[in-house]
């Protein structure tokens, strides 16, 4: 056996053993980027040595033999086929080219259709009663899975209307949407079961179950994309045609196929389909192209294993396999330690990539994901790169279950993770060098402070050369030095002066979302600070009068604490305070006084002279309270035009005062002895 003939051997075994495990198992051990590589290797390489092809070369075939231990044998009416593949726009030209001069003129017109990434199935109906559904199989003999697709609600079990075949049979693809994909992964991490990588695997596998009561437990869909056997219908010209009458039968038809004249036509749906992949609820894979015209399609015809004219065009992959070299952990701005995934480079998602998220600690231990394992990665659109699972099958022995190290890497401190917690956290403060560096880019960045030209380069720049050595010094340290810095001059540095100036004075709302304090984003610290006035009054305020502002709360007003008895938060609170940073201004109620001392108001329908905010702001600087739902401890309930009933309702249960605007504002400077009057 020459060399040749040996690789061609390998391709095979490689493919059955790939076709298998996906077919039969649902569960692959490659991605489909590297199944395709690996047959079409094999195929050029049968094209330059057609000598050596055999009838059972997995390019002669289609899938795989049925599993005849879970389900029965069917023969299909009519062998089911595959679709060759096209990978560029040149491959659908040189399709294109070969269907013009198979027919000796160009088609009349094409079919485009999404190609969903499902399972095959084929329904075969007896005068509008589904009597049997099977899976592809091998093309010839597939399993019987009537049972299970009976429990699908979008397979009719009656076909509608009168002009209903005595015999039909249909082609659809049975899938999972990424939605119920996601709650069946929760159910199963629930259970302690085996987790799905993807939607395909998870609809392949749930309609392949011995027990149809699971499939119906899995909300799966389906679309059909093909007539078989249609026999006692009216006569059909077109495959648009076809899926007409078919969606007129009752059959889910996919929405988004189309018909368009010529090759430009197919390339815009292509190009279309490829940018909006990631808007729609269900995965796909790529875009089916046929010939509209079934007169046309029948002088084609098909090759061994697929119809000459039809193609699918293949969407750049989104996952492959990889090894996974090491597991190392990132130390966020909260000190949250979160591990990634060392990859050896691989070409994915149209980039290479050689880090991807791991997401946390339990995320590892639920996948069993080990070190050395071959693994899943997946980056889809903009989502950043992620480890998916590990490939169990593939593993040697030499794999090691990893674990978040003792301390941390970047500054030695112990990592703790406390109970009830699914974050672990490093313990160093700002002494960990990474957690600095990212708390600097989130200060600075556009949700804190919004410092322009302070991004992760400035920020390392400051770092390495001392010039900073905690988040203060972003405003005192000795900008000039940066002149003696490559790419800096008189212009860069004047810039960045100004922009730090120009975050002195930023609201302080804003300078307390950029301290990063857990629970307080930026709706909260404008609550906080339109309550408490200043970041220092919030920070000397006693609990319960945190936990008191309206939508605070306990969990909030204590991490509030927590961070204000931190010496070093303190510190910096003052640093920043001397560096001239805006704090705010102390407002009456922590001063104590005011007409509405102890006085607690809720407003609702719309004032004439206040929008909801001024009220309540009004209500603070009289020394009031103003809360957002009515209780036993509301002094007066405040109507404006269109008050909410519930609202009304229950002040005139608990006997609470209900008050115009006028009345508001009178008891804005005179105070409760309104009321009485
Ligand atoms: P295919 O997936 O390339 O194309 C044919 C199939 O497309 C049809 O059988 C049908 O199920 C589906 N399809 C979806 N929408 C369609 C539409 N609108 N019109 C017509 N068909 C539509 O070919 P295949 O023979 O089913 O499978 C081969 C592919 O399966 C490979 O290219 C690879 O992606 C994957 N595979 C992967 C592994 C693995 O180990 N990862 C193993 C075997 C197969």
């Amino acid at each position: 056996m020459n060399e040749i003939e040996a690789r061609i051997v390998e391709l095979r075994e490689k493919i059955e053993e790939a076709n298998y495990r996906y077919y039969v198992l649902d569960d692959p051990t490659i991605s489909d980027a590297e199944y395709d590589e690996l047959m079409r290797e094999l195929r050029s390489l049968e094209e330059q040595h057609p000598e050596l092809i055999t009838p059972d070369s997995p390019t002669q075939r289609v899938g795989a033999a049925v599993d005849q231990s879970t389900f029965a044998a069917v023969e299909h009416l009519r062998p089911l086929f595959s679709l060759d593949n096209a990978e560029s726009m040149a491959d659908l030209e040189a399709w294109a080219d070969r269907v013009r001069r198979g027919l000796g003129h160009d088609p009349s017109g094409y079919a485009v259709e999404l190609k969903i990434d499902g399972l095959a199935v084929v329904l075969v109906y007896e005068d509008g009663r589904f009597v049997r559904g099977a899976t592809r199989g091998d093309g010839t003999v597939g399993e019987d899975i009537t049972a299970n697709l009976r429990t699908l609600d979008q397979v009719p079990k009656r076909l509608r209307g009168d002009d209903v075949p005595s015999l039909l049979e249909v082609r659809g693809e049975v899938y999972m949407s990424y939605e119920a994909f996601e709650e069946l992964n929760r159910r199963q991490a629930e259970a302690g079961q085996r987790l799905f990588t993807n939607p395909r695997n998870a609809a392949a596998g749930s309609v392949r179950m011995k027990d149809a009561s699971i499939t119906a437990s899995r909300q799966l869909g389906i679309w059909i994309y093909q007539a078989g056997i249609i026999e006692g219908g009216p006569s059909l010209a077109t495959h648009t045609e076809t899926m007409a009458y078919l969606a007129g039968l009752g059959f889910p038809v996919n929405p988004r196929s189309s018909r368009v004249d010529d090759l430009a036509g197919v390339e815009a749906y292509v190009k279309d389909a490829e940018e909006h992949r990631h808007d729609l609820e269900y995965q796909t894979d790529g875009v089916v192209v046929k010939v509209d015209s079934l007169a046309e399609q029948d002088a084609l015809g098909f090759t061994a294993r697929a119809p000459r004219w039809a193609i699918a065009y293949k969407f750049p992959p989104e996952e492959r396999t990889t090894k996974l070299l090491d597991i190392q952990i990132n130390v966020g701005r909260t000190g949250a330690a979160t591990p990634y995934a060392i990859l050896e480079p691989v070409f994915v998602g149209g980039a290479n990539v050689s880090r991807a998220t791991l997401h946390n600690q339990d995320q590892i231990a639920l996948k069993d994901i080990r070190i050395g394992d071959q693994v899943v990665v997946r980056r889809a659109g903009d989502v950043i790169p992620e480890v998916v699972g590990p490939v169990v099958a593939a593993r040697t022995g030499e794999e090691r279950v990893w674990q978040m190290p003792a301390n941390c890497p970047f500054c030695g401190h112990p990592i703790v993770r406390p109970e009830g917690e699914a974050v672990a956290r490093c313990t160093g403060g700002f002494e960990c060098p990474s957690r600095l560096r990212e708390w600097l880019f989130h200060f600075a960045g556009r949700g804190g402070m919004d410092i322009e030209h302070l991004g992760y380069r400035t920020i390392d720049l400051l770092l390495e050369k001392g010039l900073i050595r905690g988040p203060a010094d972003l405003f005192t340290f000795d900008t000039r030095a940066l002149l003696e810095e490559e790419g800096w001059g008189e212009t860069s540095v004047a810039n960045l002066e100004k922009a730090i100036d120009a975050a002195r004075n930023r609201p302080p709302a804003r300078l307390l979302t950029a301290l990063g304090i857990r629970h307080v984003g930026s709706t909260m610290a404008r609550r906080l600070i339109r309550h408490f006035g200043s970041i220092p009054a919030l920070l000397d305020a006693p609990l319960e009068e945190i936990a008191a502002v309206e939508g605070v709360g306990e969990v909030i007003a204590r991490e509030v604490k927590r961070w204000a008895s931190d010496p070093a938060n303190r510190e910096l609170i003052d640093r920043l305070a001397a560096a001239g940073v805006q704090m705010g201004e102390e407002k009456a109620p922590s001063a104590g006084g005011g007409p509405l001392e102890g006085v607690t108001l809720v407003v609702s329908g719309t004032l004439e002279g206040f929008t909801r905010e001024e009220a309540e702001a009004a209500i603070e600087a009289a020394g009031g309270r103003a809360t957002g739902s009515v209780s036993a401890k509301t002094t007066a309930l405040v109507v404006g035009e269109s008050p909410g009933a519930s609202k009304v309702n229950r002040a005139t249960e608990l006997g609470i005062p209900i008050i115009d605007e006028a009345t508001f504002v009178r008891l804005l400077e005179e105070g409760p002895a309104v009321l009485e009057g």
